[in-house]
């Protein structure tokens, strides 16, 4: 049994309007006292709402970015101090659709991660190689460059995450197999170790993200050195991210 307590992190994305906050709530019934930690990320206009909504539940919310500034003339970006005062315990940073569709370097990821780790959020740092980069056998070098360029050097085993999440899973329903999953977990848990020791190394969590639904979540967490998931998709509505958490729940 690891010592690491299990995450289902749900990342709304583009998606959410008030109504849907109901389906928290029927997430929320179904899971009072959960095995494993929840953590919804919805859009920056539904997070104050959501906070409020789960603040005597077992589901607690984060952002799907920051800024790496704290303030200032950057119209539309959302900051870190903002988003924790939204009641958002978490920031997801990284994500392959931030690093494409805005450029998001490694240096950006990192700049923007230590910012949110000074306004007290928790980290989810997004790592994850490109078809044509695992087609070309660079999965484990892109994976090591995106870990070291990404993570500050000041995080702890509490409050960073890393979410391994192969680009070309994500929303396609695609998954590596359970070998390929496995070997860049411990890929990942082995830098982690090397670059900052047993402790962090080994309290660190890491999520496998990209095309997790509750047909496949079992085998996945089944798998050594997956602690939870990063859901898209199938965290938008109770009935699918509910089962995910079971499994979880369920897992060694
Ligand atoms: C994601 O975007 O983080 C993700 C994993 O999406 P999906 O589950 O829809 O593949």
């Amino acid at each position: 049994m690891s010592h690491r307590r299990k995450l289902a992190a749900g990342n709304w994305k583009m998606n959410g309007l008030w109504a849907d906050l109901a389906e928290v709530t029927k997430l929320m019934e179904r899971h009072p006292d959960p095995g494993c930690e929840i953590l919804i990320c919805p859009p920056a206009t539904l997070l104050s709402r959501m906070s409020d909504l789960t603040v005597d539940g077992a589901v607690v919310t984060g952002g799907q970015d920051c800024h790496a500034k704290l303030s200032g003339a950057h119209t539309g970006d959302i900051s870190a101090p903002m988003l924790a005062d939204a009641g958002a315990e978490h920031v997801i940073l990284g994500h392959s659709e931030r690093r494409a569709d805005h450029g998001e370097t490694d240096e950006d990821v990192r700049a923007k991660a230590l910012t949110a780790l000074d306004a007290g959020l928790k980290v989810v740092i997004c790592v994850g190689e490109t078809l044509v980069e695992r087609e070309a056998q660079n999965t484990l070098e892109i994976i090591g460059g995106q870990l070291a360029g990404s993570i500050p050097d000041s995080v702890t085993g509490e409050n960073m995450v890393v979410a391994y999440e192969p680009v070309w899973a994500i929303g396609t329903g695609k998954i590596p197999t359970l070998g390929q999953i496995g070997e860049v977990h411990d890929f990942i848990r082995a830098r982690l170790e090397k670059r900052f020791g047993a402790g962090v190394g080994r309290s660190a969590r890491i999520l496998y993200g990209g095309s997790v639904k509750p047909g496949n979540a079992a085998e996945i967490f089944a798998v050594p050195n997956v602690d939870g998931a990063l859901v898209g998709g199938a965290s938008l509505k109770a009935d699918d991210f509910s089962p995910i958490i079971t499994a979880l729940e369920n897992s060694r």
